[in-house]
Formats: structure tokens, C-alpha cells, sequence
């Protein structure tokens, strides 16, 4: 059974702007109702390739306040083909498909050779100033070369998903427009710089996400996270920027419903 948030009381209205139900061990409709009843009302789920995009809309389709994204992981990359990019655009069609991605850069894991995740980094960012729809953004080691490459295709909207970066690349960020997501390693002891980032977002501009099942912040460490676990970086995030949470929730919810087309 999903257990319940350890310490944070209910907050109506969140929002858990990235995770992949998919990949979850319960099943969605369970970690959907266990979300739901701490208060995070809304999950985009966040597809990684074709077969999990299409995924991650039937699970939309499934329930209330869940919404999906289309596109391909820069692990991935190596397999994007023609086919792939058209059955990614034909997703996008969909109203409850908010986003494309994610997409990007890993100079770190390296899963996929460089010149392929450029290439469907490039694709997804067309993609998204078509669609109106913004790119949502996975970056590792590689900050030069994803800034650069989002100028070069004047992406219009982009989210920055689990913000890697320090206070200096946050402020960067905001000023391009860009909105960027925390996730739940901001709580982790030695990732004072992401803290340092995370007081550094403008109020308009800050997401929250917690990429379930991964990264589960630090009270859960080392267990499957999930999406009620938002609460927990809303906390940290609320502390760090001086804020009460309540006002936080009721601000990234805003926020994710400006970033993300069609977040009812
Ligand atoms: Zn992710």
C-alpha cells in the first residue's frame, strides 16, 4: 500500500508537475487516490518514449487531474526515428498531452551518442514552439550545450525539470522566462546549492515536481517516492524562501497552469 505524507498536513491544490506513473510499482490508480487524499490534485505524468508517451495519456484518460506529456528521454534518443517523431506529434494533438518531453541532455550517463540527443532535443524544441506546448527539459552535465541549443531553436516555452543548477544558473534561467521544477533532492543535506537556487526563482517562475519513482526526498530516502511526496520539497521549498506553504502550493499551481497548456 502507497503510504501517506510522514509529516506535512493536507494541502489542497497541489500540483506534481513530473512524474512517471508508469514506472511506479503500485498501480496508478492507487498512487493516483493516495496523491489525491494528501491534496495533490493534479500529476502530469511524463512520458520517455513512444510506447510510455502513448502510456501516460491512457493513464490521463483514466482519471481526473492527471494529464500526460509526448516525448523522447535523451537515453533514448538513438531509437527516434521518423516514425517515433510522427507518432510523438500525433500525441501532441491531444488536449490532456500538456507538454513535450522529456527531452535533453545527458553528458553524464551518455546513454544515447551525443549527436542523437542533440538531434531530438533540436525536434522536440520545433515541436513545442509548434504546439505552443512547452518543452519540458532533463539536464545532466550539460548546461553549456542545452542553453545554447535552446537559443538556437528559440524555444518559446520551457520547463526546466529536476533543476540541477546553482543560484547563478537559476537566475539565468528566470531571465530567459524559462520556469524551473525542484524536485525532491533539494531536501538532501549536501545539495545546499539547490536550496541556494531554489530561494533564488522569482514567485512566478518556480515548479515543483517529485519524478516518482525516483528521488524521494530525504525523509523517504531510499524508498520508492510518489507523488503526494510534493508536499515534502513544498516544505523545503517554503522554508528556504521564507514563505508558508500554504502560499506555495497555492503559487506553483498557478504557475503550472501558465507553463503547462491546457493544466485545468
Ligand atoms: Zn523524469
Amino acid at each position: 500500500m502507497a503510504e501517506k505524507n510522514p509529516e506535512l498536513a493536507v494541502q489542497s491544490g497541489a500540483v506534481d508537475t513530473h512524474c512517471h506513473l508508469f514506472l511506479m510499482e503500485v498501480e496508478p490508480a492507487v498512487a493516483v487516490e493516495t496523491a489525491k487524499a494528501s491534496g495533490v490534485e493534479r500529476l502530469i505524468c511524463i512520458g520517455v518514449d513512444v510506447e510510455t508517451s502513448r502510456r501516460s495519456l491512457e493513464i490521463a484518460d483514466s482519471f481526473e487531474g492527471v494529464f500526460a506529456t509526448a516525448g523522447v528521454h535523451p537515453h533514448d534518443a538513438h531509437g527516434f526515428d521518423p516514425a517515433a517523431s510522427a507518432r510523438i506529434e500525433e500525441l501532441l494533438h491531444d488536449p490532456r498531452v500538456v507538454a513535450v518531453g522529456e527531452c535533453g541532455l545527458d553528458w553524464f550517463r551518455m546513454l544515447s551518442p551525443r549527436e542523437d540527443q542533440i538531434r531530438v532535443f533540436r525536434t522536440h524544441i520545433a515541436l513545442s514552439n509548434e504546439t505552443g506546448k512547452p518543452v519540458v527539459v532533463h539536464i545532466r552535465d550539460a548546461w553549456t550545450d542545452a542553453m545554447r541549443i535552446l537559443d538556437e531553436g528559440s524555444a518559446e516555452r520551457v520547463v526546466i525539470h529536476c533543476f540541477s543548477g546553482d543560484a547563478a544558473l537559476a537566475r539565468e534561467c528566470a531571465a530567459r522566462g524559462y520556469w524551473t521544477s525542484f524536485a525532491g533532492n533539494v531536501t538532501y543535506p549536501k545539495n545546499e546549492h539547490l536550496r541556494a537556487a531554489a530561494a533564488a526563482v522569482p514567485p512566478d517562475r518556480l515548479l515543483v515536481e517529485t519524478d516518482s519513482p525516483f528521488l524521494a526526498p530525504q525523509k523517504l530516502r531510499g524508498r520508492a517516492n510518489a507523488p503526494q511526496n510534493v508536499l515534502l520539497t513544498l516544505g523545503a521549498l517554503a522554508e528556504v524562501r521564507g514563505t508558508r506553504v500554504r502560499d506555495l502550493v497555492e503559487a506553483t499551481a498557478n504557475n503550472a497552469r501558465k507553463a503547462f497548456q491546457g493544466l485545468r
